[in-house]
């Protein structure tokens, strides 16, 4: 149990009626990046707000940071940090200023982890530009650094590449690469390509109509690309 960060154990959510998410049981080892992918509409973002503890599951269990948990995340809830729906981000407050406000409502004392996060995402030379003149690339790093102030083992992002351009992509990308080496964080994170998440992630789950389709590891994953293009090859 102490080597999984996440363990989802056959869990299903319905709303109303429709059965959104059905049997689902992934593992996500500490220190992964681990990409959920699945084409709009297939269930990411209900698993990764059933993850964050924003909404409950009807059955099935969950381990979150080696903690049961029926109900959210209780007290691993501390330890995970999330940009699942909005972040908290003010545009007409500067990079700094949003950051600082996060620190004092969520209480935390070290002052210096505003600049130390700022500098980590790449964005302390423009601390002081308001948030609503960022691109689209540096509020999402935002988004992440103020995901990451509390210096969280579980960090959960929804769709984190979406809309990024080439240049944006390569920069979010070396950035989680570098909270998952530096930080020790565990990521799970979701996309509808497969391409955005395959220079990232390290395991992967293939999610298609609320169900699991495959879950597998970049060498596998890396095996079974190889195999069809020579079976194209061969055609
Ligand atoms: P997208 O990338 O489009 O967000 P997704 O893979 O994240 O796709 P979900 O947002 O998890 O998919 O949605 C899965 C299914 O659940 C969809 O059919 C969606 O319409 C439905 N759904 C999501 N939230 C609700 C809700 N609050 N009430 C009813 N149905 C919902």
């Amino acid at each position: 149990m102490k080597d999984y960060a996440v363990k989802l154990n056959h869990i299903t959510k319905t709303y109303g009626k429709k059965k959104v998410i059905e049997d689902i049981s992934i593992n996500v080892r500490i220190g992964d990046i681990y990409g959920l992918i699945g084409k709009n509409g297939a269930g990411k973002t209900t698993i990764l707000k059933l993850i964050s503890g924003l909404i409950r599951q009807n059955s099935g269990s969950m381990e979150i940071l080696g903690e049961v948990t029926e109900h959210g995340l209780n007290r691993a809830r501390k330890r995970t940090g999330s940009l699942v729906e909005n972040s908290y981000l003010y545009p007409y407050f500067d990079g700094e200023k949003n950051l600082e406000y996060y620190r004092i409502q969520k209480g935390l004392k070290d002052k210096k982890v505003v600049e130390e996060t700022l500098k980590l995402v790449g964005l302390y030379d423009v601390n002081k530009k308001k948030f609503s003149k960022y691109s689209l690339g540096m509020k999402q790093r935002l988004g992440i650094a103020q995901a990451i102030m509390g210096r969280p083992d579980l960090l959960i992002l929804d769709e984190p590449i979406n809309g990024l351009d080439p240049t944006g992509i390569v920069e979010l990308r070396e950035l989680l690469l570098k909270i998952n080496r530096e930080l020790g964080t565990t990521i799970i994170l979701s996309s509808h390509i497969l391409n955005e998440l395959f220079m990232i992630a390290n395991r992967y789950a293939f999610i298609h109509d609320g169900t699991l389709i495959e879950e597998v590891s970049k060498e596998e994953l890396d095996e079974k690309c190889r195999r069809y293009l020579k079976l194209k090859v061969n055609d």
